[in-house]
């Protein structure tokens, strides 16, 4: 008799924990943009392929396992290599993010994603997505017909860190290769390994093993819920371009930009954030004209203050940023003000 109770009451028990866990399973959206995760090529050892041919639900039927991380729902957002990326598909990715967390429809959200643009649209999410439940964006870097693809263990991982509830409040991240990277710092480092994305300032926030996150630090930065960006549907985003320096960079391109009429330009300097006297002198005069400038490097580390050397700093400086992320921040700036110390105080806290 004791011996068939407890029997009964092993059975309830385990009834209820499977019963626990599935109800537990974090609920997981993943948002597909294309990239090579989502290309195909001729062999299996070829470095040609197509980006963005494969759809989300071959590419999640791909990864043994993954359904056992979360209870998955997938939306195909575009299919496009990443370096086309457009203004309109960033807005789409921001409100279908919004709309899911706001309706509490999913706990967190993967976005796969082309490696070429991968940190520009973190970023602009890391500023812009209201609420602290995980955002994470992978992708590959060899498509998903190669001999070693590494999609498929990238997607594992992000829809394990996105549905991990260590994630939550670190702001819009990327897993690439194990790693776990801050929107904030991440850049593409490599054009071809695996190992393609670092965060050369400030290093990963941790690594991912066995489907588990393991966190060494936090972004202290302004982000998602504590970001002061209010964008709408129909956002016009200011246009700014990037103007790289050079031994001898002529005038030609700051000169053609200016004239035709862009709100804002983000220099990438050389060295501290220098150019030459015939760049200064295209500064002086658009500045003149309403264009307002940011001062960041071409280098990889170290970042612009505002120590200057050769001209005055007259300029905004990008800090740690570079120019590509200092660029969505100016554009997000120039959404509330023109004044350069206003545009300061953004670059300082964000
Ligand atoms: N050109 C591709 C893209 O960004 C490269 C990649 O995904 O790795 O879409």
């Amino acid at each position: 008799m004791k011996t068939r109770i407890l029997l009964i009451a092993a059975i309830l028990f385990t009834a209820f924990s499977t019963a626990g866990n599935a109800r537990q399973k974090p609920r997981i959206t993943i948002l597909a943009t294309g990239g090579t995760i989502a290309g195909a090529a001729q062999g299996a050892a070829s470095a040609s392929y197509t980006p963005g041919v494969i759809s989300i639900e071959n590419i999640i039927e791909s990864v043994p396992g993954i359904r056992d991380l979360a209870s998955l729902d997938g939306i195909q957002i575009c299919n496009i290599s990443s370096q086309n990326m457009e203004p309109a598909i960033w807005l789409k990715l921001l409100f279908t993010i919004d709309s899911l967390f706001t309706n509490n429809l999913a706990d967190g959200v993967v976005i796969t994603h082309g490696t070429d643009t991968m940190e520009e649209t973190a970023y602009f999410l890391n500023l812009t997505v209201k609420h602290s439940k995980p955002v994470v964006l992978t992708g590959s870097m060899r498509p998903s017909t190669s001999l070693s693809a590494d999609g498929p263990f990238n997607l594992y991982n992000a829809v394990a860190l996105a549905g991990s509830a260590s994630a939550a409040g670190k702001g819009v991240m990327v897993v690439m290769n194990d790693y776990i990277f801050s929107a904030d710092d991440v850049t593409k480092s490599n054009t071809v390994n695996p190992m393609a994305f670092s965060s050369p300032n400030l290093g990963p926030l941790g690594y991912m093993r066995d489907g588990i996150p393991v966190f060494y630090r936090a972004p202290l930065t302004r982000h998602t819920v504590n970001s002061e960006f209010v964008i709408s549907r129909d956002e016009h985003l200011p246009q700014v371009e990037i103007i790289m320096s050079y031994a001898f960079s002529s005038n030609i391109a700051i000169k053609a930009l200016i004239e035709t009429g862009v709100d804002g330009i983000v220099l990438a300097g050389v060295g501290h954030g220098n150019y030459n006297r015939d760049i200064a002198e295209e500064l002086e005069w658009g500045y003149a004209r309403g264009v307002r400038f940011v001062r960041s490097s071409r280098i990889i580390s170290g970042g612009v203050d505002k120590a200057a050397e050769e001209f005055d700093a007259k300029y905004p400086v990008a800090g740690l940023k570079s120019p590509q992320k200092a660029r969505i921040l100016l554009m997000l700036a120039m959404t509330q003000s023109k004044r350069s110390s206003e545009i300061q105080r953004i670059f300082d806290e964000y």
